[in-house]
């Protein structure tokens, strides 16, 4: 059996998509094994998005990629080219993103959960998401759009990237004691 951690971010709680996004889940037979709202603040964010320079650069560059086709100049717009730069601002706009409403944090289980529950959300940026993935059905949210904006992409979901990652998150998040051993 594996755990694996999922968060409706605050752009879903404030959509609605809680339910829509939980049942999909259910559907697909994992099994939840602990479940609460949570309006959370910085510390716990820097230790979930607890980021490196690789991070940094590659989000910036990503970001800059997305700017530059749409015949941008980021330097006049955001003050920077640097990729770096613009992935540790991109950082902040995500604690601020994250800080702007309440969370529903879950723990979801059932064999390969992490691989699974991956799959279904889909791609960080709901652009290049797939349709019947969650990001890919629920939005159509890009890079390009939040530099504007100057806020993260709101993709609707966190989840695990790998089993290691999600025995830590579910540590950070979740009390012993808020998680359920049950018969389905
Ligand atoms: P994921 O959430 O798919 O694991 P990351 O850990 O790389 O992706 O990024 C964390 C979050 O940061 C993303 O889900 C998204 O909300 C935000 N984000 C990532 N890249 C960008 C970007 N270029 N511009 C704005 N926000 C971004």
């Amino acid at each position: 059996m594996e755990r694996t951690f999922l968060a409706v971010k605050p752009d879903g709680v404030k959509r609605g998509m809680v339910g829509e996004i939980l049942s999909r889940f259910e559907k697909l037979g994992l099994k939840i094994v602990g479940m609460k709202m949570v309006w959370v603040d910085e510390d716990l964010l820097r230790k979930h998005y607890d980021k490196d320079e690789a991070w940094f650069e590659k989000v910036g560059t990503r970001s800059l990629e997305f700017w530059k086709e749409n015949g941008k100049d980021p330097n006049e717009d955001l003050g920077t080219d640097d990729p770096i730069k613009l992935g540790k601002m991109i950082h902040q706009w995500l604690l601020d993103f994250m800080k702007s409403g309440p969370v529903v944090a879950m723990v979801l289980e059932g064999p390969g959960s992490v691989e699974i529950v991956k799959k279904h959300v889909g791609p960080t940026y709901p652009i290049d998401a797939p349709p019947g993935t969650i990001r890919g059905d629920y939005t159509y949210d890009s890079p390009t759009l939040s530099a504007f904006g100057r806020r993260a992409v709101y993709n609707l979901v966190h989840c695990s990237g790998v089993p290691i990652e999600a025995e830590f998150e579910i540590g950070l998040w979740f009390k012993e004691h808020e998680l359920f051993e049950y018969q389905k």
